[in-house]
């Protein structure tokens, strides 16, 4: 289908290559996108003028290769620099995340898992979309010169949902349904905000979580998260968890054992949304999973708790599932298991689509290492046709079954 995939190289090149070769989602995408903002007051032109005035807000690297998406998908690059800086405030990222730390695990290994889910809604619909969500496509890059990254985004966007480098380093994110931001309405601070999914691609510049860590905390310290949440950067010897609301950052430090994050605080419990019970209940169930492992996880049963039914199938289960599009829901899911003694032969699982049925059929879940090649990785998770085929609310309640990851 198309003639040839750039995954590495400059980034202008990697972005070139994603947005000639994923043209369609990326116009329908940035569609989606301008129709989302604009019961908020948003034009396209005004987005447009807004992102030149941020621009300064992402790196060169990543500019650079915004600018080959605008060019290979054919799309006005203010266009394409304010879907990546603004993303988050249309598309806010509920999603859980649980890891394991080397003491915890029974090969030794840091293991991480996210499971990244998202709402729909009524703009949301053409060719980027698929019945009123977004597509989920896979990252997978190797920029000349730095780490090598595997993780899922959505097309036209820079920034991943999850991920990991060939360092060793995985990181997640998670918006905090906090009081404040049920009720907070769009201010000057969120005009100087940063986007989390862009923060976790920089933090992968890194070849450690605290080198990622502490070069995200110093940016929030001059510009806030665009909405309250969670930034997780996790390898082998430090978990290092950012939570920032608007006016406040806190961070967390794991050595050993496992940790959990889902749509909620930790460290900032005050600032939480007492009617948000879907965070509360996935956090327990996440908890109580781990615990009950400790000391012998894999990354099998990492495979089994990103499609977890307790609580559920529905809202407040691990995998999450809605009645209507518009109820936040599980779309896809990754995993890693670092090897430290050679980090780019770290293991990588990923899902596309509902976990409970992705998980569980060879085509809809990939497996591979940090020294993967960009054009080995099946062209149907690239462009999103994995994703279409196992995105489903209806629940896959059969018994799990042995799944190669030992
Ligand atoms: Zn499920």
């Amino acid at each position: 289908m198309y003639d040839v995939y750039v995954g590495s190289g400059s980034h202008h090149r990697i972005g070139r290559g994603h947005g000639e070769q994923l043209a369609g989602a990326v116009a329908q995408n940035l569609e989606g996108f301008f129709r989302c903002m604009a019961p908020r007051g948003w034009t396209r032109q005004a987005l447009g003028r807004r992102a030149l005035r941020a621009e300064r807000r992402l790196a060169d690297a990543r500019l650079d290769e915004i600018a080959g998406i605008a060019e290979g998908a054919r799309r006005p690059y203010p266009e394409v620099l304010a879907y990546n800086l603004f993303y988050g405030e249309a598309f806010p990222d509920d999603c859980t995340v649980m890891f394991a730390m080397p003491d915890a695990t029974a090969a030794g290994k840091m293991i991480f898992l996210k499971n990244s889910d998202k709402i729909g809604g009524e703009s949301m619909v053409g060719e980027g979309f698929y019945e009123h969500k977004e597509i989920n496509v896979v990252l997978a890059v190797r920029p000349e010169g730095k780490p090598a990254v595997v993780g899922v985004a959505s097309a036209g966007s820079t920034g991943v949902k999850m991920g990991a480098n060939d360092r060793g380093v995985a990181t997640g994110t998670n918006i905090a349904r906090t009081a404040e931001l049920r009720t907070r309405a769009v201010n000057t601070t969120q005009e100087r905000a940063l986007d989390r999914v862009q923060l976790s691609r920089d933090g992968l510049e890194h070849a450690t979580a605290l080198e990622a860590g502490n070069a995200v905390v110093a940016r929030l310290a001059d510009h806030p998260m665009a909405t309250p949440g969670n930034l997780e950067f996790v390898d082998p010897t430090l978990a290092y968890i950012i939570e920032g609301s608007y006016d406040r950052m806190a961070v967390q430090f794991i050595h050993a054992g496992v940790g959990v994050r889902t749509n909620r605080f930790v460290v900032l419990d005050a600032l939480n949304d007492p009617e948000d019970l879907s965070s509360y209940c996935r956090y327990v169930r996440c908890t109580q999973l781990l615990g009950a492992r400790a000391g012998r996880l894999t990354p099998a049963d990492f495979i089994a708790f990103s499609t977890d039914h307790a609580n559920g199938p529905g809202p407040n289960s691990i995998c999450r599932h809605g009645v209507h599009y518009r109820e936040e829901t599980s779309q896809s899911a990754q995993i890693i298991e670092v090897d430290a003694a050679d980090p780019s032969r770290s293991r990588v699982w990923l899902a596309l689509g509902k976990p409970c049925w992705a998980w569980r059929d060879p085509a809809g879940s990939l497996e591979l290492t940090m020294r993967f090649r960009p054009e080995e990785i099946p062209e149907g998770f690239r462009t999103g046709e994995v994703w279409k085929r196992f995105w489903t609310e209806r629940p896959n309640v059969e018994e799990a079954v042995p799944t190669a990851a030992g």
